[in-house]
């Protein structure tokens, strides 16, 4: 049986069901084709912040346009995306505090609460955290987390019931280009056919894209996340990104903590290696980490930890727009900070698919031919790269 739809979309994670919800939102009749089931790559092990602060422009306008989306959920998707509001703080390095500085400005300008606050002001926000070092911070009161596995099943499920297709366990193992032009795939499960092809494959992207004749500097980010049980008298406290101390860490349900490190990064595995470790150390310095912010999780225990995967490009920023045969789109290489702009990229890339040019927020610099160009997305007031390697 031959299997027409208005676009087809590589990958059930929070970008590919995005795209879903916002194309049948349109009126399209998209096929979603997912190789196991819905959030099975990076999605499904996301520490789910949602916050604003970037040193790129561009993503705290797409991060900005997502909140939207996460703190009213119900109106503007259906079903629930488990956003907390926690507050949240940036902690940068004294030697980047001007361009902390420059960074909330721009982030005000585009209308985001932030501001920055001192030690003494956080310590009054969250008592159990060790100030003396910090004498200035980015805060974020309304930012939080979500559940990134709640996200995409909202998507899909909406989706489906406003004329999307979801097929999973169904792998792509080839493409149909007739005339330069995009006219179907091949899969594990037959043929499918339609004049637009979406590779949101997460980090199997690379892979997904040689079959259209595309060649793209996909790499992979192997992330290693733990939860601690805390210790009763710390009842609750922000969501952080503590680069100083290369670290982020948030409150979860059931009295946890989940910390993770900006330098623990495994990059280069294979997208199918194991997930089931954490690196050999990685506990141990995790722990010793959150101890230096907040020393009382000394008493606290280990709960859990778990390995997500996700697609690093050369600048650690996204990859979005057409490239190769008439009709094909990228959407990937989230670099470990996809989760919270998936709202508006959906948006942005239905928007155009239809109309040509996204109008929401202006996505061309992600432009998938821009490493050919060799121009790499900097902020103008930029930290650097978020991930390093544990060598690093
Ligand atoms: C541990 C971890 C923590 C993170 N924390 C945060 C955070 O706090 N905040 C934030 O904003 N972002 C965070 N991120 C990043 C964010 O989760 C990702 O950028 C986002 O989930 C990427 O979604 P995706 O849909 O592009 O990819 P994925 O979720 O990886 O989805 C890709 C899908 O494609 C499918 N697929 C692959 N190949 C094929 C094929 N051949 N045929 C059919 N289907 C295929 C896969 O099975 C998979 O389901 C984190 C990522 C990780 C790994």
């Amino acid at each position: 049986m031959t299997q027409t739809f208005d676009a087809i979309i590589i990958g059930a994670g929070v970008i590919g069901t995005s795209i879903a919800f916002h194309l049948s939102k349109r009126g399209m009749k998209p096929v979603i084709l997912e190789r196991k089931q819905v959030a099975f790559g990076a999605t499904g092990s996301s520490s789910g912040l949602v916050r604003m602060h970037y040193d790129l422009e561009a993503e705290s306008r797409l991060a900005w346009e997502s909140f939207q989306y996460f703190r009213n959920w119900g109106e503007r998707v259906g079903g629930e995306c488990g956003f907390r509001r926690t507050g949240f703080l940036h902690i940068e390095p004294a030697e980047h505090e001007d361009k902390l500085r420059a960074n909330v400005a721009m982030h005000q300008r585009i209308g985001i609460p932030s501001s920055i606050i001192s030690g003494d002001d956080v310590r009054k926000l969250s008592p159990s955290f060790k100030t003396d070092d910090i004498a200035f911070a980015a805060y974020e009161p309304e930012s939080g987390y979500a559940d990134a596995t709640l996200t995409a099943n909202s998507f899909l499920d909406v989706a489906k019931a406003t004329g999307a297709v979801y097929t999973q366990d169904c792998e792509l193992l080839g493409a149909h280009v007739a005339s330069g032009k995009v006219t179907g795939v091949k899969t594990s499960r037959g043929d499918f056919f339609a004049p637009i092809v979406i590779n949101a494959a997460g980090s199997w992207a690379g892979i997904v894209s040689n079959f259209f004749g595309v060649t793209i500097p996909l790499d992979t980010w192997t992330h290693d996340v733990l939860h601690i049980r805390r210790p009763a008298h710390i009842q609750d406290h922000l969501t952080v990104i503590d680069s100083s101390l290369g670290m982020y860490f948030r409150p979860d349900s059931g009295d946890l903590t989940l910390v993770a490190l900006e330098d623990d990064s495994r990059i280069g595995e294979a997208p199918d290696a194991d997930r089931h470790y954490v690196a050999k150390d990685f506990v141990e310095r995790a722990i010793d980490r959150i101890c230096l912010r907040v020393p009382d999780m000394e008493q606290g225990s280990l709960h859990s930890s778990h390995v997500g995967r996700d697609g690093l490009t050369p600048d650690q920023r996204a990859i979005i727009g057409s490239a190769g045969p008439e009709g094909y789109f990228l959407v990937t290489g989230f670099s470990g900070t996809g989760f919270k702009l998936s709202p508006a990229i959906g948006l942005c890339v239905s928007e155009l698919i239809l109309d040509g040019k996204a109008a929401t927020v202006d996505i061309s610099g992600f432009d998938p031919l821009r490493f050919e160009r060799g121009e790499l997305l900097k902020g103008d007031h930029s930290y650097g790269f978020i991930w390093r390697d544990s060598s690093a």
